[in-house]
């Protein structure tokens, strides 16, 4: 069985499905200040609804990337729109957006209620309306009965849960999540994908998802955007055509090993390119 590869950058789905552009860059370039590359120019397009990993080795420019989307960093050259509009004017689209850590980063002297709840006194929405959505939020990643417990009393994965209830908290439509699941065990980053999978597909989220895990990012996504370091680029885009919800079975196919052996090949092509 052959799957079709498409090592150039694959068209737009927007183009061919009319969703709207939720996330693109144009020639999108960053140098740091003491003088590294860190991404050479990048054109992608993201539709609306679509989850994209970002895979690459360490130092590719995954996060980078990333916090440029986010605003928590300028490009050094080139332009970033969300929704057709440069991302510090997201909130004329009526949209917005939440970036997920690696680490949990909760404040230890809070309960989960009270950290998942800071952006919204942040953004000043009224206690009882916070507290209503703080719930729905805690009922979405299985937490709701953890609302009193302080982060030390959970689990390694139970913490990031939390993070990902602040994240969504907000009720963003871009869902910005850079190696969330890195730190933990295999067994619980497969359960946390598969979770995150289930919200994805009944909210229909944009989300950008940064790893170095190639098999993390097969199960996830519609779309590989394989990224290579020194310096950091972009050298492939590869549509992941399998049906959600994917399933454990997928884990184990022929086609997911398929798709693992050729995300591999990308990642090895691209580094012999590298300067010594
Ligand atoms: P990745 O997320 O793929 O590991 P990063 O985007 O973190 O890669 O980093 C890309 C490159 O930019 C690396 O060489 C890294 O050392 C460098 N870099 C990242 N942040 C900074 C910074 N604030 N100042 C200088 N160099 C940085």
């Amino acid at each position: 069985m052959t799957i079709a590869l498409r090592a150039q950058p694959a068209p737009p789905l927007a183009a061919s499905e009319t969703r709207p552009v939720a996330v693109q860059a144009l020639s999108v370039e960053k140098g740091y200040a003491n003088g590294t590359q860190a991404l050479r120019p990048v054109d992608l397009e993201i539709a609306e609804g679509e989850f994209v990993t970002l895979l690459g080795p360490s130092g590719c420019g995954k996060s980078t990337l990333l916090k440029m989307v986010a605003g928590l960093i300028e490009p050094s050259d080139g332009r970033l729109l969300l929704w057709r509009k440069p991302g510090t004017r997201l909130c004329e689209t009526g949209k917005s957006l939440s970036y997920v850590f690696q680490e949990a980063t909760l404040m230890p002297w809070h309960s989960v209620r009270k950290n998942v709840r800071l952006p919204l006194e942040m953004d000043g929405v009224p206690r009882a309306e916070a507290d209503r959505r703080v719930q729905i939020a805690l009922e979405r990643v299985g937490l709701e009965r953890f609302a009193d417990a302080l982060p030390r009393e959970l689990s390694g994965g139970m913490q990031m849960r939390v993070s990902i209830a602040r994240g969504l908290v907000v009720e963003p439509q871009l869902l910005l999540m850079d190696e969330p699941f890195g730190a933990l065990d295999e067994i619980t980053r497969n359960h946390l994908d598969s979770d995150l999978l289930t919200l994805w597909q009944r909210h229909a989220w944009t989300v950008m998802f940064v790893t170095h895990s190639i098999h993390e990012a097969v199960f996830l996504s519609q779309r590989v955007i394989v990224m290579a370091a020194r310096p950091g680029r972009v050298v492939a885009d590869i549509h992941i055509d399998e049906p959600y919800p994917r399933t454990a079975e997928f884990r184990l196919s022929a086609r997911f090993s398929e798709y693992a052996m050729a995300l591999h090949q990308h990642l090895v092509d691209a580094s012999s390119e590298e300067p010594l």
